[in-house]
């Protein structure tokens, strides 16, 4: 998968015989390690979205019990949509970023209006709709209706910048065109959503930012950073 010059067969279709071999990896690892979270058991488009949602720069412990509240409450689009927006903003109360909460109702009321409450399952629709970006269009178009489309966040990047050996900054346009592309060949392959949940999953508990756990790690075989022995210095 590497991007360095090293004595290794990592072009044309070796590197897509690596690709699928680091994919295989990652699903087997993450369908035995994943942590059991409460958005992990579902498909509903909609509960994945209040999840991602949530979880922009948001902890995982802090989200669990916002999120199910908020799911106990507002269970549909439907109801989001004709809740009172000073209710949607009390629940969320404590979790700061109360932009995301404003979107999340703005964006129900536009489903109900657009798509008869649905979620729509494609990466562009889902991006029309306010407070939906790149990332989460990319994690609820993958895990709901399991879409090859690919999502970057902080952990993803980082991980997918070792595993490249990208050694620029990861600030740069290029590199993180590179990232996404790096991203959507990963997804591109059975089980999208799963993919793309092991490479946040191994962000946050593997492959952390200064002393990434390189031993525990499924993919250390393809990693272009731990074969150089500079990982923890990446990105
Ligand atoms: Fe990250 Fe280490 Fe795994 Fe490479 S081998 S992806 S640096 S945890």
């Amino acid at each position: 998968m590497g991007a360095r010059a090293r004595p290794r067969p990592a072009r044309g279709g070796a590197q897509v015989t690596r690709r699928s071999e680091a994919r295989r990896a990652l699903l087997a690892w993450y369908r035995a390690e994943r942590r059991d979270l409460p958005w992990r058991g579902t498909r509903d488009p909609y509960a994945i979205w209040v999840s991602e949602t949530m979880l922009q720069q948001t902890r995982v412990e802090a989200v669990i019990p916002y999120y199910e509240r908020f799911l106990a409450r507002f269970p549909d689009v439907g109801t989001l949509a004709s809740a009172d927006l000073d209710d949607v903003l009390s629940l969320w109360a404590g979790l700061g970023y109360y932009s995301r909460a404003r979107n999340l109702k703005r964006a129900a009321e536009q489903l109900v209006t657009r798509f008869a409450g649905r979620l729509p399952d494609g990466v562009e629709m889902l991006r029309e709709l306010p407070g939906v970006g790149r990332y989460t269009a990319g994690a609820i178009a993958s895990i709901a209706f399991d879409h090859p489309a690919p999502i970057v966040d902080g952990n993803v990047a980082r991980v997918l910048a070792r595993l490249v050996g990208l050694r620029e900054p990861i600030e740069s346009s290029a590199v993180k065109a590179r990232l996404w592309e790096e991203a959507e060949r990963l997804a591109d392959g059975p089980a999208p959503g799963d993919l793309n949940q092991a490479l946040m999953e191994l962000g946050a508990r593997i492959c952390i930012p200064r002393t990434p756990r390189c031993d525990l790690c499924p993919v250390s075989r393809f990693c272009d950073a731990r074969a150089v022995g500079d990982a923890a210095s990446l990105p």
